[in-house]
């Protein structure tokens, strides 16, 4: 519990610091390279980015261009001729009261940075990464959720690795995965073709993915190995609260174990933003290009079926593929899941909204975390009353984004209800744990599955 009372003083969700939002503020412009320029400068305002937006069907104000005004209102003050010179007649204002902070906390936590607005604009304005920016200035002034603050630094400083709870998970998972191939896994080999990377949320929200990702690879015959111990909670998940220092020093720790351990591919269970960090970040943050490759399980899988590496029953499942936002939109690998599901299921179908168009389920860049139940969850395996830590401020500001988060599954669910699909395969924790949560509260009653582990059920024996 103290460790904790430590780690979340900076939280801080009443009053306004003129310095630290001064500090954000410099953080949050430090961030705008050349890209970030276009975002923030070529929006003109023509709203056809709005319906692409989950939140943007809870309330209309959450629409992404709404939502990107506050980082645009900020870059105007701070480094235009004009919004220096005639401020708030051009749209250039900087936060200057608890209250302006506390509808930015509101616009900025009512995005699930899904790409969704990114790919519908025509100009091609990513208004997800600006919100991004804006997290970036509000985790400086202490408007961060304590949960993720809490997750940010037992990551980065290691912590997690000293929490009974958590290093138990993982354990379980990895003696059920000894089971499963029926011998002793190979943690930590110098040199193996391939890597296999859990995330320790892996373990704990999706263990069937995991024994079922090891099942893959040895039935594959592959020379493959694993780390011995998590190497993060959910690396980097300093991204999440806009935290780019973060990012840089969890995606160095993580490399330097990859470089020592020379693997020709590191393969990912977690299809979340995991995927772009590793596959598409990393080289850019650290200024290095890998020795190794990054890839996700199912592209690994969807290259052993093609070569007759991996043979699979086919089944009459009523399947279908729901594509994560960063492991497809944001990731690239959208063809190979759909080609893999067509094999193995004659009853597979895709989704009225697919591939890049594929509608976001609500739960990413951690607006799935804010809900009570996974304050309870998580403070069990932490081993402390996580939502004891919090302040009444925080506590109404977590009440409205679950109740925010709940409506926003609806329309993925009226999506999976078109399909008429009994099965949901896809590839990330947390949309795993959204669309559950959704069939709950909405229906339809679909079952919802990991790849990894659907398709180490269907294997030929
Ligand atoms: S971000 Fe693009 S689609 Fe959205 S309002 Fe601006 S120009 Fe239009
Ligand atoms: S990234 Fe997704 S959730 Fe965020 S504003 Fe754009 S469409 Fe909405």
């Amino acid at each position: 519990m103290e460790a904790f009372r430590k780690i979340i003083e900076v939280v801080e969700w009443e009053a306004f610091h003129k310095d630290r939002v001064e500090s954000g503020i410099r953080r949050m412009l430090g961030r705008v390279d050349v890209v970030a320029l276009h975002f923030l400068e070529n929006c003109v305002s023509c709203a056809l980015c709005k319906t692409a937006c989950p939140y943007y069907y809870v309330d209309e104000k959450y629409s992404p261009v709404n939502k990107a005004e506050e980082a645009r209102k900020i870059y105007r003050k701070e480094l235009t001729f004009a919004g220096k010179l005639l401020g708030p007649l051009v749209h250039a204002r900087k936060p200057g009261s608890a209250e302006d902070l506390r509808r930015i906390a509101e616009f900025a936590y009512a995005c699930t940075n899904c790409g969704a607005c990114y790919v519908t604009c025509p100009f091609g304005i990513d208004s997800g990464a600006l919100i991004n920016h804006i997290r970036t200035l509000l985790t400086a002034t202490g408007r961060v959720p304590t949960i993720l603050q809490a997750f940010e630094v037992a990551e980065i400083s290691g912590m997690y690795l000293e929490i009974p709870g958590l290093m138990q998970a993982w354990d379980e998972v990895m003696k059920k995965a000894a089971e499963a191939i029926g011998r002793e896994l190979p943690f930590d080999r110098e040199g193996a073709e391939i890597m296999l990377f859990p995330t320790l949320i892996d373990t704990l929200f999706t263990p069937g993915a995991v024994v079922g990702a090891i099942n893959l690879l040895t039935r594959m015959g592959v020379d493959w190995t694993l780390p011995s111990k998590p190497l993060g909670i959910r690396p980097p998940i300093a991204t999440v609260i806009g935290d780019a220092e973060g990012v840089k020093t969890q995606l160095t720790k993580i490399h330097e174990y990859l470089e020592k351990m020379k693997p020709k591919k590191v393969v990912l269970v977690d299809g979340g933003f995991v995927y772009p960090a590793m596959r598409w970040k990393l080289p850019t943050v650290l200024g290095t290009r890998p020795s190794y490759t990054v890839l996700h399980i199912v592209e690994v899988v969807h290259e052993a079926l093609k070569k007759g590496g991996l043979k699979v029953k086919t089944t009459d499942d009523k399947v279908t593929w729901h594509s994560p936002c960063q492991l497809g939109r944001r990731g690239g690998v959208i063809l190979e899941p759909e080609e893999i599901m067509r094999t193995v299921s004659k009853g597979y179908r895709q989704l009225p909204h697919h591939g890049i168009r594929t509608l976001c389920c609500g739960g990413g860049a951690g607006m799935g975390c804010m809900t009570r139940d996974m304050h309870e969850m998580m403070g069990k395996l932490l081993g402390t009353s996580l939502y004891d830590l919090i302040g009444n401020r925080e506590k109404s500001f977590l009440d409205a984004a679950e109740k925010r988060y709940k409506l926003s599954i609806k329309r993925k669910m009226d999506d999976i209800e078109r399909s008429e699909a009994e099965i949901v395969v896809t590839a990330c924790p947390v949309c795993i744990h959204t669309i559950e949560l959704g069939a709950q509260l909405y229906g339809p009653k679909v079952k919802v599955l990991h790849i990894a582990e659907y398709l180490s059920e269907h294997l030929e024996e």
